[in-house]
């Protein structure tokens, strides 16, 4: 950027909310990449040049304008908890920081959200069940990631055993887009139109508004089990969350040693054993507690599930944050995204202990994946050398398990690329000129005017059967 540039910019915002100092520049460039031991060493360097900060709309098509006429890279970010380096400008140019447009503008009486694009997931789940609803699902970082970057970043969740996946039945109800042109547009998609920007990682519009569908409100209970070994904790959960009698947000599975590094928790959680969380309906608790019994488990922690949050949360150790805690034990750890198959997981898991052993380490969320309950994983795996992980991955796609590969940093190769080409088509019409987070799609060329080509119709981009694999 040049001296003009940022004259030009000064006009736009007061001198607080334009951020060039280095510490600051460095952590609103960055989330958890560092996950990844491969991202960890390729993405450290990337840095925006600026980072802006508005908190009007009126201020965002400002600072797009701005953008566009100097053809300045623009990198968007939420709350910066996505762990695939996402939102990390690998262009340089401007960081866009839209945490101050939190607000969350109303809940229709059918249970439809309408919220800012940096609404709190958290405080969403808190309004909606001060009226009677609560989010379908969620990840693990709720309290702070923002609803536009689970939308452009995430996958699913707590609650995907029930509802499915972000992207499915409907739970995205609505995303209204600004495009990156000369003279922004505001383009509201609904039903499958959501699919062109829907886990596009900002690379083709910038999401201002959401409208989410939510569920009827539950009081959930926790309990966590423990079982002699995996296949007896696996068998017990597959079990349950089959079992449509069960009203349920959370089906987890853990093989040992991955509970050993749930510090907070050990004090319940019997070292050597495999373990189960769930969340269920708090009126159900007692017969899921009486069925673990039965199955030869041992329940080890029943809570009610409080929030504002009063002790334990098991959600606080599943989903991707399972990864954060075992990273904190033993940072040579890290991860994958795996679809087990919903009839062959048991020979699929033997193989896998058979080739890695110790370095490959089950955790399963059970998802409802198109209607049918499937074993999705985040498995802890150990890292040697890159060669060593990309065989980890062959291997899985040998015996029949599918990855979305989290070590890489472009759509395209990260497990999400939808065959009907939808998010492509959708960038040519909204960023012609391939300004949004660039590199992260690698299969598009920027266009040398902002002529728009043919608008996208419904069938460019009807819901595609998802691939079984949990990216969280
Ligand atoms: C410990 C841990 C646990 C996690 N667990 C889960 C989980 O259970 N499920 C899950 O799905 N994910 C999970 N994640 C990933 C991440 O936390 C979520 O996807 C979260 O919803 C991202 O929201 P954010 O506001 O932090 O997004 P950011 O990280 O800020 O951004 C994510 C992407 O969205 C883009 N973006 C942000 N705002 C906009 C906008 N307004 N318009 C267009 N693009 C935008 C960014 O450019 C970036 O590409 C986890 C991550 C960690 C570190």
């Amino acid at each position: 950027m040049t001296t003009a540039d940022f004259t030009a910019l000064a006009e736009l915002l007061p001198a607080e909310r334009v951020i060039t100092a280095a510490e600051r520049l460095e952590s609103l460039s960055r989330d958890f990449y560092w996950y990844s031991p491969v991202l960890k060493r390729d993405l450290s360097d990337k840095l925006a040049e600026v980072v802006v900060q508005p908190t009007t709309r009126d201020e965002v098509v400002s600072l797009v304008r701005w953008a566009h006429q100097r053809r300045i890279p623009l990198t968007l970010r939420g709350a910066g908890t996505g762990n695939y380096g996402q939102c990390i400008p690998t262009h340089r140019g401007m960081v866009m920081d839209l945490a101050a447009l939190d607000t969350i503008h109303s809940i229709s009486s059918d249970g439809i959200v309408t919220c800012d694009p940096a609404a709190r997931l958290g405080a969403i789940e808190r309004v909606a069940r001060q009226s009677g609803w609560e989010l379908r699902c969620y990840p693990s970082t709720y309290v702070k990631a923002s609803v536009a970057g689970f939308c452009a970043g995430g996958s699913g969740g707590i609650g995907s055993i029930e509802w499915g996946a972000l992207r499915e039945n409907g739970t995205v109800h609505s995303l209204t887009v600004l495009t990156l042109e000369a003279e922004p547009r505001e383009v509201r998609l609904s039903g499958p139109d959501i699919f062109q920007v829907l886990h596009a990682w900002g690379t083709n519009g910038i999401i201002i508004e959401v409208e989410l569908r939510l569920a009827p409100k539950t009081d959930w209970g926790q309990l966590a089990v423990a079982f002699d070994d995996f296949s007896g904790a696996f068998d017990f959960t597959e079990a349950i969350a089959r079992n449509d009698s069960f009203r349920k947000r959370l089906t987890t599975v853990f093989e040992w040693p991955i509970p050993g590094s749930f510090v907070p928790l050990l004090k319940w959680l019997p070292s050597g054993k495999a373990v189960t969380f769930f969340e269920v309906a708090d009126d159900q608790l007692q017969r899921l507690t009486d069925a673990a019994r039965a199955a030869g488990g041992d329940p080890c922690f029943v809570a009610p599930f409080s929030e504002p949050r009063r002790g334990a949360q098991l959600s606080d150790y599943t989903w991707n944050h399972t990864t954060l805690w075992a990273l904190k034990q033993d940072p040579s750890l890290t991860y994958l995204q795996c679809g087990f198959s919903p009839t062959e997981a048991r020979s699929q898991f033997r193989a896998l202990k058979a080739r890695y052993g110790s370095d490959f380490l089950l955790h399963i969320e059970f998802v409802r994946s198109g209607g049918i309950i499937t074993p999705g994983a985040i498995p802890v795996v150990r890292y040697t050398d890159d060669e060593r992980l990309q065989g980890m991955i062959e291997f899985c796609a040998s015996i029949g398990v599918s990855v979305a590969n989290p070590h890489v940093n472009f759509l395209e190769a990260s497990g999400r690329w939808r065959p009907d080409d939808a998010k492509r088509k959708a960038k040519e019409l909204y960023d012609p000129r391939g300004l949004l987070n660039p590199g992260k799609m690698r299969d598009f060329t920027p266009q040398a005017s902002d002529n728009p080509g043919t608008p996208l119709t419904q069938k460019d981009c009807l819901p595609a059967a998802g691939p079984q694999t949990v990216s969280a």
